[in-house]
Parts: structure tokens; C-alpha cells; sequence
């Protein structure tokens, strides 16, 4: 909501003033706005219990915000280009930022996006979702871009600057090319499955040890980040003349108690070999103290 409301408004200032900061920072807040989009649809999507959407919703995630962003940038070239042409071509227009009261547009839209901090970074207090950590150290990085933004407006409509000007277009862009870098980033590992996760696959190897570690022996654990989520692989030697009942009971538990590790687990496969003569399982602590004595 926040986010929307500064968009507009922003947005108003931008077609009204025909100012170029602002337009470069309108882009900004509408590719935001397109990774926070997605963000709201995966969070409602993780708060069903039941999971019960398709695999496709996974990509989908990716794939929206890479496209919305795409078609953010694509528009932004249109005036963005002229402006350099007029630039090099043209030195003695000037400057399309001249009223200085337009730095009150973005310094508005800096106390929401602080706003959006501080609200985010209590609702992660809260709730410890890394996909909510991310939102808030980005609005943070935003709340600076803002100031920058705001200093840049003022700067420019100030000395009627081009340069001036262009300089804070740039850096405006920079943070703009930030929050892309993240999308392009983010979606093309999850589309080609690059996305792995050693802290978790390690969170998941000690807690799997440690409750099931009777019964089983972890062979391997591999986790994969699809958009915000996490497909998990568990593969376990179990003592071969365990009941398939039993097993079946086993790989629900395993899989509740890899979500309870982390709440974006979305998928589990569980896999079941016989466990072998030679165990590779290290000895026990109990073995090791008969061991030493
Ligand atoms: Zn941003």
C-alpha cells in the first residue's frame, strides 16, 4: 500500500514536471513495486497450510517480476534516450528539473520508504522470514537512494545545472539497476535451478541427525531456491528390513520437520535406501567413550 501511494504520487510529479530525476526514480519505485508485488503473492501463498499450489506458481514468481521489470526498463530507455541525445546535441537546453519544490515529491516519498523499513524490519522481528529480511535491508538501501534523489532535485533546480543533473539521474539509475540486478539475478538461478542453499542444506544435515539419527543415516541433502522458495532432496539409509508403513510414516515427519526449519520449504523428496554392512555413519558418542576406556 505504501509503496503504491508513493508510486503515485511520484508518478503525478514526474508527468506534470517532466522532470527527469523524478522520471528515473518513478522507474525505480515501479520495478520496486513489481518485486514487492510478487512478495505479497508468495507470502499469501505460503501462509496455506495446505500447499496445494502447482509447481508452475514457483516460476511464475520469477518469471512476473522479471518480465514487469523488463517492460519497466524498456519504457524508461524512451525518455531516458532522448535526454542524453539533448545532452550531447543540444548544450544550450536546460535543465528538466527547475522547481526546486518538487524535492518536497521525493522527500515524501523518502519518509514512506522509511516508513516501509521500519514497518518491515518489526514485522521480521516478528516472524524471522529471510524473504522479509531482504524487503527491509532493500527499503533501507532505498530511504538513502531517496535523500540522494532529493539532494540531486534541489542541487539541480538550484544552479540549472546539466550536469549536476545527469550526475543525479545516474546515481538514481544505479539504484534502480540495483533492485533489476537482484530480479535478473534471482529469477535466472531459480529458472535454470542454480539456486542451492548450503546453509540450510547444513541446517537440515544436524537437525535430520539429531532427531531421526536412530533410525536413519543421512546419505545427502540438497536444497534448491525456486523464486522464494526451497525444494529440498533428503536421501537416507534406513536399516533394510524397515517397514514401508514405517518409511511412510517417516518421510512425513521428516518432511514437517524440514518446514519447521524453515517455513519457505515448500517441497520435500524423501529417499529411502537400504542401509549397507559397512556403515558410514560416524561412531556415536556413546561408542567413542567405550571406545576410549
Ligand atoms: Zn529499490
Amino acid at each position: 500500500m505504501v509503496s503504491i501511494v508513493g508510486l503515485a504520487l511520484e508518478l503525478v510529479f514526474a508527468i506534470l514536471s517532466h522532470s527527469m530525476i523524478l522520471i528515473t526514480d518513478v522507474a525505480h519505485w515501479a520495478v520496486d513495486g513489481a518485486l514487492e508485488f510478487t512478495t505479497m503473492v508468495t507470502l499469501y501463498l505460503t501462509s496455506k497450510v495446505l500447499r496445494r499450489f502447482s509447481w508452475g506458481v514457483l516460476y511464475f514468481e520469477s518469471a512476473l517480476a522479471l518480465l514487469i521489470s523488463a517492460i519497466v526498463i524498456g519504457t524508461y530507455m524512451i525518455p531516458f534516450t532522448d535526454y542524453i541525445n539533448s545532452y550531447t546535441t543540444e548544450p544550450s537546453a536546460g535543465v528538466t528539473t527547475s522547481n526546486p519544490f518538487l524535492a518536497l515529491v521525493s522527500s515524501a516519498g523518502g519518509v514512506l520508504t522509511f516508513y516501509a523499513f521500519s514497518y518491515l524490519r518489526r514485522a521480521y522481528a516478528k516472524t524471522r522470514l529471510e524473504i522479509l529480511k531482504a524487503e527491509y535491508m532493500h527499503a533501507a538501501i532505498d530511504t538513502v537512494a531517496s535523500a540522494l534523489v532529493t539532494i540531486g532535485i534541489i542541487a539541480t533546480s538550484l544552479t540549472q545545472s546539466r550536469t549536476v543533473e545527469l550526475f543525479t539521474i545516474i546515481a538514481s539509475l544505479f539504484f534502480t539497476l540495483h533492485s533489476v540486478a537482484n530480479i535478473v539475478e534471482d529469477s535466472v538461478r531459480s529458472l535454470l535451478g542454480l539456486n542451492t542453499d548450503v546453509e540450510l542444506k547444513y541446517k537440515l544435515v544436524a537437525m535430520l541427525s539429531e532427531r531421526f539419527g536412530d533410525s536413519i543415516d543421512v546419505k545427502s541433502v540438497d536444497v534448491r531456491k525456486i523464486g522464494s522458495f526451497y525444494v529440498a532432496k533428503v536421501e537416507l539409509y534406513v536399516h533394510p528390513h524397515t517397514t514401508i508403513s514405517k518409511l511412510h510414516r517417516m518421510r512425513l515427519e521428516i518432511a514437517k520437520a524440514c518446514r519447521e526449519v524453515n517455513e519457505m520449504v515448500y517441497h520435500v523428496d524423501v529417499v529411502f535406501y537400504p542401509r549397507t554392512k559397512t556403515r558410514k555413519r560416524p561412531r556415536s558418542a556413546k561408542e567413542k567413550t567405550k571406545g576410549v576406556q
